[in-house]
């Protein structure tokens, strides 16, 4: 039989990955067991909302069967199973996404973080296993299928035998080298370490074959060994235990093991909830951006379950879109099984969900800011854009949610600070917060705009970002502060000049004339300026809009 070539994308992700993408090969039973898990809720859910399937819970679990002769280690599951052309497809290629192209294109450097990103567990397989060998049998199918793969060089499908509906995997473990000891996958002792650490909390039984031994019948000190089928995991899913019987280590391995990132969280948030609404959910803040996330690919949401059977993968309405660099899921006994994306939208249950789930993420993102600054910034550094994109949308009725999460550059304290504490700095008299936008802190910094305000002691807050003053705009004020910009033709603070411009203006008034006529329709007027001290001109704006959002509402198409 001809064997399949792996398409191209295929073929080099799975040398990568051989290589170098898991710093662990254990996790590679913590990928197979999970497609597994996924298997059985997909048979699963279907037996719950179809009235012809019936179910018998005893039916689903997933077996591991480490063989010493033979050097293999086998894992199988009850679950839905593949047809022939589902082992061709969720075998035979990966990164259908796009996400690879997008790589390739982009010339990514960090391997190891875009890879992260899509779903290549099965493929985890080839870091322990010269030969990998997949029998299945799809639900309403009366074939089974036998596709086999020696790594890089592609696959072979054809028919075979196999009696009930559901899906066997085979490793043929590699060969022990002198750096490398496979045989540790076959050891009973250690199959059971692994699973504990990364699939305990699996929804279904993971069953072993475990080797005990007991006192021979009728002797004192004689033994002799027997096999016995025991369950590994405890099945109890982590967002239903405890906090407190939790470890941070249990979070991060839960959060790896649903992909939701290669990187480890900065924050993770355990809500257990028995109010008006009853949900469990754990929520994280990643540490990296996502590669697409400023990208139209990006997907936002979280995991829903309804009493722990996998509704959705990726449920938008949860997550308002400034916070939608959040990961994790959320499970709850008042939804119901069947519901639609549709009726999903208007559920009241959800919605108080989404609306608790907001809160508690603001105060998390709230008390990092208070507790670690540092990574507070280098959070901000990430998914700060979000955030102000947030203010800017909506009209600003997320301002109280949002405005005391932002982070501006300040030309005093030169470091990023708060609008609470820029406030609390301000002098008496000063009547503004006032701001400066420019291309970088250094830019900005040599700006005339920026002349008498710094002089007067005041702080100005640096705008890099173009949407920025945007949100600020939206915001109007902080505290009882409006915003004003440095280039506003009203600073507030002229006062003192005053007097003495308006007798320059006096002696130059047939220059300006000359001047204004020249520049025509260039500029609106041409005037002494109140606020020159070392700079000898300096263009400002005299409506609501500074300068640089003149040139981005410019840019903008119509
Ligand atoms: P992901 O799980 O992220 O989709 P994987 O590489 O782990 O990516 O698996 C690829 C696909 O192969 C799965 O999405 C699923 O459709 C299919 N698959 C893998 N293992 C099984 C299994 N045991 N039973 C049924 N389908 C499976
Ligand atoms: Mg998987």
């Amino acid at each position: 039989m001809a064997t399949k070539q792996f398409k191209a994308e295929s073929k080099r992700l799975l040398e990568l990955m051989i290589n170098s993408i898991y710093s662990q090969k254990e996790v590679f039973l913590r990928e197979i067991i999970s497609n597994a898990s996924d298997a059985i809720d997909k048979i699963y859910y279907k037996a719950l909302t179809d009235e012809h399937l019936t179910f018998d819970q005893d039916r689903y679990y997933i077996k591991i069967i480490p063989d010493r002769k033979k050097r293999t280690l086998t894992i199988k599951d009850t679950g839905i199973g593949m047809t022939k052309e589902e082992l061709e497809n969720n075998l035979g290629t990966i990164a259908k996404s796009g996400s690879l192209a997008f790589k390739t294109k982009n010339e990514l450097q960090d391997d190891h973080h875009i890879i992260g990103q899509f779903g290549v567990g099965f493929y985890s397989a080839f870091m322990v296993a010269d030969v990998v060998t997949v029998i299945s049998k799809a639900l309403g199918s009366n074939e089974a299928y036998k596709w086999e793969s020696k790594g890089a060089e592609g696959y072979t499908i054809e028919p075979c035998e196999k009696d009930s509906v559901g899906t066997e995997i085979i490793l043929k473990l590699k060969e022990n080298t002198e750096d490398e000891n496979y045989d540790e996958f076959l050891d009973e002792y250690r199959l059971k370490a692994i699973i504990k650490k990364y699939s305990d909390f699996i929804r279904y039984p993971i069953k072993m074959d475990v080797t005990e031994r007991r006192r021979k019948e009728g002797s004192e000190n004689e033994f002799e060994e027997y096999k016995e089928e025991q369950v590994i995991n405890s099945m109890v899913p982590i967002w239903r235990k405890n906090k407190n019987e939790l470890t941070k280590e249990d979070y991060e391995n839960f959060y790896h093991e649903k992909h939701f990132g290669f990187d480890k969280p900065i924050r993770y948030i355990h809500i257990k909830a028995d109010g008006a609404v009853r949900y469990n959910a754990i929520l994280y803040i990643p540490e990296k951006i996502p590669f697409d996330y400023y990208t139209q690919e990006y997907e936002k949401g979280l995991e829903l379950y309804s009493n722990g059977v996998l509704i959705m993968e990726k449920c938008p309405d949860l997550l308002p879109d400034y916070f939608s660099f959040v990961k994790g899921m959320v499970d709850s006994e008042d939804l119901s099984l069947n519901i639609s994306r549709e009726m999903l939208q208007h559920d009241r249950q959800l919605k108080l969900i989404a609306k608790n789930i907001k809160n508690k993420i603001k105060r998390e993102l709230a008390n990092l800011l208070k507790e670690n600054r540092e990574q507070y910034e280098a959070f901000f550094q990430s998914f700060g854009r979000q955030l102000k994109y947030g203010v800017y949308s909506d009209f600003g009725s997320n301002k109280e949610l949002l405005q005391d999460l932002l982070l501006f550059y300040s030309s005093k304290e030169k470091k990023y600070v708060t609008l609470e504490e820029y406030v609390s700095r301000m002098p008496g008299e000063q009547k503004y917060i006032y701001y400066a936008t420019g291309d970088t802190n250094e830019k900005i910094a040599k700006l005339p705009q920026t002349e008498l305000v710094t002089e007067k002691g005041y702080e100005i807050l640096y705008f890099t970002d173009e949407i920025d003053e945007f949100a600020i705009k939206m915001l109007k004020e902080y505290k009882g502060k409006e915003f004003k910009s440095v280039s506003s033709s009203d600073l507030g603070i002229e006062e003192e000049n005053e007097k003495q411009t308006d007798a320059e203006e006096k002696e130059n008034h047939e220059l300006f004339e000359f001047m204004k006529k020249v520049l025509s329709d260039k500029v609106k007027d041409v005037r002494a300026s109140k606020r020159l001290k070392t700079h000898p001109v300096c263009l400002t704006a005299d409506g609501d809009v500074s300068i640089e959002m003149e040139k981005v509402l410019k840019a903008m198409p119509n």
